[in-house]
């Protein structure tokens, strides 16, 4: 079997043997290359072996990835092939059937899963970690993070609305009139901006937070109201990081202002590699409408809200908190279709950039750089400090 380099030296572009691991159903329903995806790389030269029912859940079946060239595979063949695709971090017996040298793309969490690089270094994988890619104009065609975050924005909302027992648009019928639901969000990123233009569209009247300054005209622009806090604390670029004591407190004193009238609340609010700021304390959701939804979409990295649990929807004081444990579950088709995009897209550069350079650590590429976590048994953690 030949080595990524050996394949390189004889085509840089073509032979590489790719292999599309199916994710634990239990809890992921995407996959990581969809049959388009597939078709494109088969057309380009690659062999790709798609694991049996890899894409299944997500409503990709095997037929379509036989019909777009690929090869249906079973777990053990990952063992024979030069790049692995997969959406989240691998566990340990699957990494031990990795061949040394392997290429593998995929979310790496690279701040939470230490065990992994371990293993990555000890087996000489070549790892690259697309939750690292950076939020950049060049990089947004591989930006899983932003097609990720857009669509559980949207299915925030939808997940929200149906849930709430009350209608959303304002409703002027002969038997009464239905109030517009007022709708918060909290954190305008990208999952934040996506939320607030589908309650938009749902006729909500919506109003949002967030600590960068350049979040209130992109608030504005979605037709929402932006929220201010009263602090000499602020952020101007495009990545959140602590607050302090006093922009906590001022924001804690306007939300406890801004609680009582709200129907829904969404909290998207992340800081990149740490847990998430805890924004409405236990005490706040006290001070929430009865019959209101709060909606954590932060609850992977420990939520924004002191009462929520990850994967279940607690209720206090007839306030509902919903945590969902994989929100993009619901929407796993078109999450796995822009995700396999992305992924395509970092898989096209790190191929060229190959071709022109066989040692991937010499790369002068900053999305290379900065996505490379681990290549023969070097850690990497080349282009972001947070
Ligand atoms: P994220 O998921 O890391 O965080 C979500 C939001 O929460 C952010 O807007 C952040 O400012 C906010 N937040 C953090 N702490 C908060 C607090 N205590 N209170 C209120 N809000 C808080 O962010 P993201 O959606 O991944 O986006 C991060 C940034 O990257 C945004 O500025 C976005 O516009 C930018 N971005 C740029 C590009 C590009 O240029 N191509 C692509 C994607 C994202």
């Amino acid at each position: 079997m030949d080595t990524v380099t050996q394949l390189l030296t004889r085509c840089p572009l073509c032979f590489m043997k790719l292999f599309v691991l199916s994710e634990n159903h239990e809890v992921e329903k995407r996959v990581a290359v969809t049959p388009e995806v597939a078709k494109k790389l088969v057309g380009i030269g690659h062999e790709v072996y798609v694991e049996s029912d890899a894409g299944k859940s997500a409503g990709f079946d095997n037929e379509e990835y036989s019909s777009a060239g690929a090869a249906i595979a079973k777990a053990k063949d990952v063992s024979s092939c030069n790049v692995v695709f997969a959406i989240n971090p691998l566990q340990a017996d699957i990494i031990n059937e990795i061949r040394d040298e392997t290429i593998l793309i995929g979310m790496q969490e690279p701040y939470s899963s230490s065990g992994n690089i371990d293993l990555f270094l000890d087996r000489r994988i070549t790892a690259f970690a697309l939750d690292l890619i950076p939020r950049t104009t060049r990089a947004q065609y591989m930006d899983v993070l932003s097609s990720q975050a857009s669509l559980a924005g949207y299915k925030a909302i939808i997940e929200a609305s149906s849930i709430f027992n009350r209608g959303l648009p304002l409703m002027i019928t002969t038997a009464g009139t239905v109030p517009a639901a007022k709708v918060l969000i909290i954190g305008a990123g990208v999952a934040g901006l996506q939320a607030i233009a589908t309650a938009k569209r749902l006729g909500a009247i919506v109003s949002a937070f967030d600590i960068r300054t350049s979040a209130k005209e992109q608030v504005e622009s979605l037709g929402a109201k932006f929220i201010e806090v009263e602090s000499t604390e602020k952020i101007d670029g495009v990545y959140a990081k602590e607050m302090g004591d006093e922009y906590r407190k001022a924001q804690e004193m306007r939300l406890r202002d801004v609680l009582p009238s709200q129907d829904i609340v969404v909290t998207t609010a992340q800081i990149p590699g740490k847990k998430a700021p805890v924004i409405i304390k236990a005490d706040m959701v006290g001070v929430m409408k009865k019959g209101s939804i709060l909606i954590d979409l932060a609850s992977n990295t420990g939520g924004n809200c002191e009462l929520t649990e990850s994967g279940k929807t607690v209720e206090t004081n007839r306030v509902k908190i919903v945590a969902f444990d994989n929100i993009l579950n619901f929407i796993a088709f078109d999450a796995s279709r822009l995700f396999a995009k992305n992924a395509f897209a970092f898989f096209e550069l790190l191929t060229q950039k190959m071709a022109d350079n066989g040692d991937i650590s010499a790369i002068d590429d900053e999305i290379i750089k900065a996505t490379l976590v681990t290549h023969n048994r070097q850690k990497y953690f080349g282009g972001l400090t947070f």
